[in-house]
C-alpha cells in the first residue's frame, strides 16, 4: 500500500499537461498562463500626475512660505488625455489633473488644496519635494519584465494588470474534460422514486462540484450497474470523449467490482492501487495511452478526499499548473483529534472566521453530514493525537 506523498508523485509523474488555447483576458481568470508574458510597455507609461493641482519647477518654490508666497503663471491647462502639451518655463506652471502627463521641465506637483489661485497666477506657500505627486513611467512596471510566468494563475488581480497592459488575449491551457461515473447497482438518480434497499447516486454531482473548483469541466455519465460488460463499455465511451477518466465505486475486493478488470480489458495499465489513508483506502490509479484514470472508492467521503487529495493535482497539472496543491491555512485546534487507526486519517473540520479548527462531526467514511459541515480537511497521521492549541494546517476545499 503506497503512502499519499508516494501516490500524488507517481500520479503527477503521470500527467502532461493539455494544449494551450489563446482566450480573451476575462475568460483567462483561473486559467493557469501557458508562456511567459512581458510587459510589452512601461507602467506608468508616461510621467503623471497623482493629484489634481499645479505642475511646477521645484526651484522656483525653493523661497515659498507663507511670509513669502510664490506666484507662477499659469501656461497651460493639461486635462488627462492630453496628447502634444508644451514645456514649462521658469516662472510658470500647469494646471494638471489625476493622470494628466507631466509637462517637460515640471518636476513636482502641487495639489490644489494648497495653491490660492487668482486669474491666470497660481500663489504658493510652501516649498515642494523632488517628484513630489508625480507618477514616474515605469516605477510600476518595466516594459520587458515578466509579469506573469508559464504555470501560474490568472487572478483578478493579473487581470487587472494584464489590462492595463493592453493585453486583450492570452494563452492558457485547455482546461480538462473529465468524465465522472459512478458503479453500483444499488443507485438510483435523484429525483427517481426509491425501491427497498437503493440509494441515491450522490458522488457524481459530489465530484463534479468539487474537481471544476481545480478548473475541471466535468461530464456526468448514467450510472453503471456492476456488470462487468456494462462497465468496460462505459469506460470506453469516457476514455474516447473525455481527457480523464474518474470513476466512483466497484473498486475493492468484492466479487461485484469490476472497475479494475473492466479497465484492464481495454488494455489499460494499472499504475497503483491503494492508499495508506482513511477515508479512502482502495483509490486506485491507471493509464490507457495517453489518458488517466482516477478509480475512487464509492463511500462518498472516501470518493470525496481521495479526490480532494490525488484528483485535484492531476486537474491542476492538467492544465499545466506548477503549483497544484488544495488552498490551505494555518488554524488552532479547538477541539483533539486522536487517530488511533494504522493510516493517516484526513478529518472533516470546520475552521471559523477567526482562525480556530474544530471536528465537523461523525467521521465514518459513509457520513455526508460532517463533510457539509466541513471547510476543510485536517491530515492527522497514524497512531497520532493533536493536542487543543497547537497550530496545524488546514487543507481548505471550500470557502
Ligand atoms: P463500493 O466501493 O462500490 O463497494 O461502495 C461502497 C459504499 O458506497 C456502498 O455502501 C455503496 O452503496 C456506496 N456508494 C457507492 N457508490 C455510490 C454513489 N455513487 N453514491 C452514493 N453512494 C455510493
Ligand atoms: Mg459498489
Amino acid at each position: 500500500m503506497l503512502q499519499l506523498e508516494e501516490a500524488r508523485e507517481r500520479v503527477l509523474a503521470a500527467v502532461r499537461a493539455l494544449p494551450s488555447e489563446r482566450v480573451s483576458l476575462v475568460e483567462a481568470m483561473q486559467r493557469i498562463v501557458a508562456a511567459d508574458l512581458a510587459a510589452p510597455l512601461d507602467l506608468p507609461a508616461f510621467d503623471n500626475s497623482a493629484m489634481d493641482g499645479y505642475a511646477v519647477r521645484v526651484a522656483d518654490l525653493k523661497a515659498a512660505s507663507a511670509e513669502n508666497p510664490v506666484r507662477l503663471d499659469i501656461s497651460q491647462h493639461i486635462p488627462a488625455g492630453t496628447e502634444k502639451i508644451a514645456a514649462i518655463g521658469t516662472g510658470q506652471c500647469a494646471r494638471v489633473f489625476t493622470g494628466s502627463p507631466a509637462p517637460a521641465g515640471a518636476d513636482a506637483v502641487v495639489m490644489q488644496e494648497d495653491v490660492v489661485r487668482e486669474n491666470n497666477t497660481a500663489i504658493f506657500r510652501e516649498t515642494v519635494k523632488p517628484w513630489e505627486n508625480v507618477r514616474l513611467q515605469g516605477e510600476d512596471v518595466k516594459a520587458g519584465a515578466v509579469v506573469i510566468k508559464t504555470g501560474e494563475r490568472v487572478t483578478a488581480g493579473t487581470v487587472a494588470l494584464l489590462g492595463a497592459l493592453g493585453i486583450s488575449e492570452i494563452a492558457v491551457h485547455r482546461r480538462p474534460t473529465v468524465a465522472i461515473l459512478a458503479t453500483g447497482n444499488e443507485l438510483r438518480e435523484p429525483g427517481q422514486p426509491l425501491q427497498a434497499g437503493e440509494i441515491y447516486e450522490s458522488n457524481r454531482a459530489a465530484l463534479a462540484a468539487l474537481l471544476a473548483e481545480a478548473g475541471a469541466l466535468p461530464r456526468l455519465f448514467p450510472v453503471i450497474p456492476d456488470v462487468l460488460d456494462e462497465t468496460r463499455q462505459a469506460l470506453r465511451r469516457a476514455f474516447d470523449e473525455c481527457d480523464l477518466v474518474v470513476t466512483s465505486g466497484g473498486v475493492s475486493v468484492g466479487e461485484l467490482d469490476f472497475v479494475k478488470d473492466a479497465f484492464r480489458e481495454l488494455g489499460g495499465k494499472m499504475e497503483f492501487w491503494r492508499v495508506a489513508i482513511r477515508p479512502g483506502k482502495p483509490f486506485m490509479f491507471g493509464s490507457l495511452g495517453e489518458k488517466l484514470l482516477c478509480g475512487l472508492p464509492g463511500n462518498p467521503v472516501s470518493a470525496f478526499v481521495t479526490a480532494a487529495m490525488l484528483v485535484w493535482p492531476v486537474i491542476l497539472r492538467l492544465q499545466g499548473a506548477r503549483d497544484v496543491e488544495m488552498p490551505s491555512q494555518f488554524a488552532i485546534a479547538d477541539d483533539v483529534f486522536i487517530n488511533k487507526t494504522d493510516r493517516r486519517h484526513l478529518m472533516r473540520v470546520r475552521v471559523d472566521g477567526n482562525g480556530h479548527v474544530s471536528l465537523a462531526g461523525l467521521q465514518a467514511s459513509h457520513a455526508l453530514g460532517s463533510l457539509a459541515a466541513a471547510n476543510g480537511l485536517v491530515d492527522v497521521p497514524a497512531g497520532g493525537m493533536i493536542e487543543r492549541g497547537v497550530t496545524l494546517r488546514v487543507l481548505r476545499f471550500s470557502a
